[in-house]
């Protein structure tokens, strides 16, 4: 599954939010090394969309006799319109919950009651145009206004005192709705196909009620609690509008992986956030988005193409329902997009509907799956790159491997592998995983070495990067010619006991594709970049 773990989550690129309508970004940090996004709105907030009737801010609750205070006048800097008031005074602040770009979320119990909440503190400070207030404003309308909707997350009040902003809600003990999964290790196609219902729930609860959302995406779905029926909340609405009918948005918002090709083009409606939670579910069925490239230019590229891949593991045996529905989710022309109320009434997603709960391939299983296929001379590259990867590059790697070697020796062993991916899910026959340790122990020494399970298991992005692939090919270019030959392969081959001459006759003949009997550079990034590996997100 997606592993969308907290630390890489936060890098991914996100274009807008508060200070959206200044042309201003809202997270920004890249995990690669991406010019920044070169769009910029060209709303103004005069022309933002008003809600027909605004909900009142908020009602506080009366303080008690003892702790009356005068009231406060208003002050010139108020933002919610209203007086300050100290949020201590109902509520005491816990432990840090998680931090945005604007603000720290708390644990935080109500006096009165001991009832545990959420506390959203957001610093006025951040919030340094008219702009920039206004959204924060418009996001806490919209959450007042979509609060007590199942799958919403439920809106309590808000306070200001003279630093912040503090917005009281429901605490969603569950943590991310990725993470679990992958705490989880393993699903099915029944159960992505209930928590696809519960996200086009929101997003038809969102359309019905006259919102846009404008960001989904699985970071913004937190679980009510940790049991196994926790249901999901969508918490986050900061981008979100009340709809105008017949408006056509023009802002370039929400997150990279996710946007639609629409909003690209300038001129979108509501059927956006059905294309994003098109895009979620890709990712629930398969673990990797649809579109993807190393910078935003390149993903925005690939969403403009809309070729969706359904070829590559896992989808293979994934069911027909669950494509079409994919399909029809991520149909480019937004009026012939599925629409939220026909979503929920597909055979493949509705409620005792046709997803079956058999296991879905785990990521590791995918990835070890296309080592398989690899020819010899990639897999020693990957093991060398694998080698010389930095330990923050391969963290989550790591752990996974620890997982598997049970009793600590440093390998996994035929059982060990069968036992790992069985409690990850996966349901292979003996010979399935007998060929599947064959090809990670490229050794050939009957187990697989943490540096073999890297290389087996790692990311394709990784393989983009110029510097490790160079590096792959002077290991291999020994006198340093710019080419390997077929005497350099056979060196490099025959100390990793796989020398035998009908493989380099193999090797030559795949990768040597201008036939002068030796590999340049080109040739071999080609072949390193070859074959439909899709990077996981984590
Ligand atoms: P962002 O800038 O991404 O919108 P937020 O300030 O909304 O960030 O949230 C930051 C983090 O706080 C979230 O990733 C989540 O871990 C935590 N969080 C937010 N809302 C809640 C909630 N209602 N219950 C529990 N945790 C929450």
């Amino acid at each position: 599954m997606g592993c969308l773990g907290s630390k890489e989550k936060k890098s991914r690129q996100e274009f807008s939010g508060y200070g959206s309508n200044t042309g201003g970004v809202r997270t920004h940090q890249s995990y690669n090394t991406v010019a920044p996004p070169t769009t910029t709105q060209i709303q103004t907030s005069a022309s933002k969309p008003q809600p027909q009737s605004q909900p009142p801010i908020f009602i506080p609750p009366k303080p008690s006799a003892q702790n009356a205070r005068p009231v406060q006048k208003p002050e010139a800097t108020t933002i919610l319109g209203k007086p300050l008031d100290d949020v201590k005074k109902y509520y005491t602040l816990g432990k840090e919950l998680g931090r945005g770009q604007f603000g720290i979320t708390y644990l935080c119990t109500e006096n009165s009651t001991g009832r545990t909440y959420a506390c959203k503190s957001i610093l006025k400070r951040k919030l340094v145009s008219k702009a920039d207030r206004d959204d924060m404003k418009r996001e806490i309308q919209i959450m007042q206004h979509l609060s007590g909707q199942p799958n919403i997350v439920e809106f309590k009040g808000a306070y200001e005192d003279r630093y912040s902003v503090h917005l009281i809600m429901e605490l969603c003990a569950g943590g991310e709705l990725f993470d679990r999964i992958i705490a989880e290790g393993h699903y099915s196609e029944r159960a992505a196909a209930a928590i696809c219902r519960a996200i086009v729930n929101v997003v038809h609860i969102c359309h019905f009620m006259g919102v846009m959302h404008r960001d989904l995406k699985p970071e913004n779905f937190l679980l009510s609690s940790k049991d196994e029926g926790a249901t999901l909340k969508a918490t986050d609405f900061g981008l979100s509008v009340f709809i105008e009918e017949g408006k056509v948005y023009r802002d370039m918002v929400g997150s990279a992986y996710y946007v639609a090709p629409e909003v690209m083009r300038r001129s979108y409606g509501k059927e956006i956030d059905i294309w994003s939670a098109g895009i979620m579910l890709y990712i629930l069925l398969s673990g990797v988005p649809p579109f993807w490239a190393e910078t935003e230019k390149g993903i925005f590229d690939a969403i403009l193409e809309g070729k969706i891949d359904f070829e590559s593991q896992p989808w293979p045996s994934i069911s027909d329902g669950a494509k079409d529905l994919v399909r029809k989710m991520l149909t480019q022309d937004p009026k012939k997009r599925i629409t939220s109320a026909q979503v929920l009434e597909h055979p493949w997603i509705r409620e005792g509907g046709e997803a079956s709960d058999k296991p879905i391939d785990s990521a590791v299983l995918s990835r070890m799956k296309q080592f398989r296929a690899m020819n010899k001379l990639k897999k020693l590259a990957l093991k060398f790159i694998a080698e010389n990867l930095s330990e923050e590059e391969i963290k989550g790697l790591k752990a996974m491997f620890t997982n598997m070697d049970t009793d600590n020796s440093g390998t996994i062993t035929y059982e060990e592998l069968k036992t790992g991916l069985a409690r990850i899910g996966s349901r292979l026959s003996e010979a399935e995983v007998k060929q599947l340790m064959e090809a990670a122990d490229v050794d050939g020494n009957g187990a697989i070495d943490y540096i073999e399970f890297i290389s087996a298991t790692m990311h394709r992005h990784r393989l983009e990067k110029d510097e490790h692939l160079y590096k792959a090919f002077q290991y291999f270019d020994k006198d340093n010619s710019g080419y390997i030959t077929r005497d350099e392969l056979e060196i490099a081959m025959t100390q990793h006991g796989m020398g035998d001459a009908a493989t380099i006759r193999e090797i030559i003949s795949e990768v040597d594709t201008d036939n002068d009997g030796r590999i340049n550079y080109e040739e071999f990034c080609a072949m390193m970049r070859s074959g439909k590996q899709h990077p996981k997100i984590n």
